[in-house]
């Protein structure tokens, strides 16, 4: 005869009667053995209605749901003239209120009262599915106690494999059948009870009845589409590993997987039985098959998983170094009193053990360890037990990280990114498991960036940009222009999802659109909160944040470092953090050296020219700097360009404000004062320990002028140009030109002066609103080093940010 085929379905395949149709149809075709969990939901309900009852509260609500749940199932597929199924509801609600009432009235239950009513909800599932087989096959109900018998120890379950598989060919002889539906979790003990398996136990279930009909393949129907790289419902970037080894489920489910029980993977590996994982709601996609082969893959690791409810105890003092058997005593006590250790990381010095145990031993754990170390506490020689209470295990799992270096520091360093610490760590000496204890709270951004790390998925980066000015926007332009291209050929992604300005913020979890923020931004009515816009930047799906600051706002640039304290990494053409406070400066530079959040700042001298960058590798290759002399300011380059043409300088301001050469107030230029801040970037660049007001500024704006308005200004300004004239006369020769420059000694000088050059020196041959800036050092010494191009304007100053962004990403490997 045709052998049966065993294919298992989880709760969330059997949530509504839709899903039981759903199952009676992928189950066709005959000789099935159909292994069933409870309806979804189902089991957690009736613990409910345990541990209300156990503190003697009211359980009826609760009680009345859950048959009420199935009874609507039951009513949905037609088979509420079933008699047999009427009465079984009623029967067995009767038999639940007696038991909860001895629950109520004893204050406790059993072990064995608990495996009783949890494993209510499976029969009713199996008994349901088999009446609606039988309407079209012939379908026998087969409750598993009868079948799958077990002996508990230790907390471990045993199957008596000789007398199931006599009790499993008894039935099928007896009940042949086409399709044969058997409750999961469900098993009989010695004492000829009812027991379970352990939660999440059907799996287990299936496996059983494989081994013990020699099948070679069983299926595991359940709500995803097969073993993901992480929890698809965690990562959103997760994919289905289409074949995985046993001993990679193995290390994956014990790690937290639930996507199967890691019990139910033991018999698969001694009997050979391939496990394929599909998925009820999609039955065509191909799933996941387990089995003995490890696959050739591109990836090292395979899946990366968690536990999330872990305490870490520290047990440490003087008394354990070098006295053998402290670590047997420990582990002794723990296995006597059923507290699993998960995880286990012990220095060499012996001085310490960590130990991470599920929270619901917490408490087991530290007193059972106190009570047996109660001696050496006494004594002194030994700590009391230090708790970590909220804690998490992520488990990074592959047959590929055998023997290859440096994975155990790519998960550090995707932790150490997202600004996760690691408080414990373990890998198993099989090399296919790497572990680390985390904080709880951290445990979904952790897989996301763990995943991300190993290259499971792209690099991706949210992006929060302050100020979406001309410079902001420009930008905005140039991201969305080559996303496409970034994404497709070197897998980055770059997610804008938040705009602020001075009054109102824009924040999204999902990205915000490239070509219509400024709509979506004219929309934006929520006040503007530095703290909170930090916080909505980021989101678990993304493991890296920069902020754009595009502003040229001082009070921005006093949140950089409580914004990189938090893992957010900085780009900035805003010079006011680099020219400003002294001491905020270097706490800022100290937190970039720290290695985890980067600051770049390119753009905030000469636009898009690479300045900052040039100056960091001479200084980095031990080049020595001399002298830094430049004309950085494109507004006054092009004034002074035209000086030397001789038109009076109150119109080529005038000219120079309406081509919009200059800022709203062209003063703000002419001062001096924006040179001086980028000479101080720079200085500071060279180790100098300077600040604006050590910068000797040459003021172009008349006194006289200062303080009026700008129409006063601009209409009193040609009074002024003689004097003007007549300071060029005075300090430029008359075979010179002259040039408004900013001047950096290695002695910590600076001027922001007028300066004249001879007609043979490159300064003299600037056009338009140009920047140049020569380096003159130990290497450069006879011709300087010189960087020359627009150093001003929106879009070039957009593409050093862009190309800032693009380092970032390149940091960020
Ligand atoms: P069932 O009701 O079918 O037994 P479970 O809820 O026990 O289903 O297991 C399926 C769930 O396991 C998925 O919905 C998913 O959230 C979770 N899961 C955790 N890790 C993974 C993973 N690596 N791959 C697939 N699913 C996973
Ligand atoms: N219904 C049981 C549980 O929820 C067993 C299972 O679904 O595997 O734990
Ligand atoms: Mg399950």
């Amino acid at each position: 005869m045709q052998p049966y085929q065993i294919n298992k379905f989880g709760g969330s395949s059997l949530a509504t009667a839709d899903c039981f149709h759903r199952v009676s149809q992928l189950v066709s075709k005959t000789r099935q053995i159909v292994v069933v969990s409870a309806v979804g939901g189902t089991t957690n309900l009736l613990k409910s209605c345990l541990d209300i009852a156990k503190k003697s509260q009211d359980y009826s609500n609760v009680l009345d749901e859950l048959i009420g749940k199935q009874e609507s199932i039951v009513c949905e597929l037609g088979l509420s003239t079933d008699i047999a199924l009427a009465k079984l509801f009623t029967d067995d609600k009767t038999s639940l209120q007696k038991i909860l009432t001895t629950v109520s009235l004893t204050c406790s239950y059993s072990r064995q009262i608990k495996d009783l009513v949890l494993s209510f909800g499976e029969t009713w599932s199996a008994q349901i599915l088999t009446a609606l087989l039988n309407q079209k096959q012939q379908a026998v109900y087969c409750n598993a106690e009868n079948i799958i018998l077990v002996r508990h120890h230790l907390n471990t379950i045993h199957v008596n494999w000789q007398q199931s598989q006599q009790a499993l060919e008894r039935f099928i002889v007896d009940n042949e059948c086409s399709h044969l539906v058997v409750t999961g979790f469900i098993a009989g003990d010695e004492q000829g009870g009812r027991t379970t398996l352990g939660r999440n136990g059907s799996d287990f279930s299936a496996t059983i009845i494989a081994t013990l009909l020699g099948a070679s393949e069983v299926t595991i129907w359940t709500d995803v589409d097969g073993v993901y790289s992480a929890d698809p419902h965690r990562v959103p970037q997760a994919f289905v590993i289409e074949q995985l080894s046993y001993q990679e489920i193995l290390e994956l489910s014990y790690f937290g997987a639930k996507v199967l029980h890691p019990s139910a993977i033991v018999p698969a590996i001694e009997n050979n039985i391939a496990i394929h994982i599909k998925n009820t709601f999609n039955p065509s996609a191909p799933g996941t098959t387990i089995t003995v082969d490890n696959l050739e893959t591109e990836h090292l690791v395979r899946g990366v998983s968690s536990i999330d409810d872990v305490a870490l105890l520290n047990i440490e003092g003087s008394g354990m170094v070098g006295v053998s058997g402290t670590a047997a005593r420990l582990f002794k006590t723990l296995s006597d009193n059923y507290v699993s250790v998960i995880l286990i990381s012990q220095a060499s010095s012996e001085h310490s053990i960590c130990i991470a145990v599920p929270s619901c031993n917490k408490q087991m754990a530290v007193d059972v360890i106190e009570h047996t170390f109660i001696a050496e506490i006494k004594a002194g020689l030994m700590n009391s037990v230090r708790v970590d209470a909220n804690c998490a295990v992520i488990a990074a799992v592959g047959e590929g990280m055998v023997g290859t270096p440096g994975i155990t520091a790519r998960l550090g360093q995707a932790l150490a990114q997202a600004n996760i610490s690691i408080k414990a760590l373990a890998q198993g000496s099989s090399e296919r498991n790497i572990s680390a204890v985390i904080d709880r709270a951290d445990i979904n951004k952790a897989l996301r960036v763990v995943h991300s790390g190993f290259y499971l998925s792209g690099k991706t980066l949210a992006i929060g940009l302050i100020g979406p000015g001309l410079i902001g926007q420009e930008l905005l332009q140039q991201i969305e222009n080559a996303k496409h291209k970034l994404e497709a050929d070197f897998d980055v992604k770059l997610c804008l999802r938040g705009m602020m300005n001075s009054k109102v913020m824009l924040t999204s979890d999902a990205d915000l659109s490239l070509t219509t923020w400024h709509d979506d931004f004219a929309k934006a009515s929520t006040a503007s909160d530095f703290s909170a816009f930090a916080k909505a930047l980021q989101q678990d799906d993304i493991p890296h944040t920069v902020i754009i600051d595009c502003s040229a706002s001082e009070k921005v640039a006093e949140h950089y470092v409580e914004f990189m304290q938090q893992g957010i990494h900085i780009i900035t053409p805003n010079k006011k953090a680099n020219s400003g406070d002294l001491s905020y400066y270097y706490q800022l530079m100290a937190l970039a050296c720290s290695g985890n959040h980067h600051y770049l700042y390119e753009t905030t001298v000469c636009a898009g020219l690479p300045v900052i960058k040039t100056l960091q590798d001479m200084i980095q290759s031990g080049d020595d700097i001399v002298k830094i002399e430049g004309i950085v300011s494109g507004t006054l380059a092009y004034i002074f360009n035209q000086l030397a043409t001789g038109k009076p300088f109150s119109d080529i301001v005038a000219k120079a404000k309406e081509q919009g050469f200059t800022e709203p107030d062209p003063r703000d230029d002419l001062s001096g004062t924006d040179v001086a801040r980028k000479m101080v970037v720079l200085a500071r660049e060279m180790g100098l320990d300077v600040s604006l007001s050590d910068v000797q500024v040459h003021n172009l704006v008349p006194e006289a002028l200062r303080d009026c308005s700008l129409n006063e200004f601009m209409q009193g300004l040609a009074a002024h140009d003689k004097a003007i004239a007549n300071q060029l006369t005075e300090l430029v020769a008359v075979d010179e030109t002259p040039c408004y420059v900013g001047v950096i000694t290695s002695d910590g000088n600076i001027d922001v002066k007028i300066a004249g050059y001879p007609a043979s020196h490159p300064f003299s041959h600037l056009s338009g609103t140009d920047n140049i800036l020569a380096f003159y050092t130990k290497r450069y010494a006879e011709q300087p080093l010189v960087v020359q191009g627009p150093g001003a304007g929106a879009a070039v100053t957009a593409a050093g940010v862009f190309s800032d962004l693009l380092r970032l990403v390149s940091f960020l490997d």
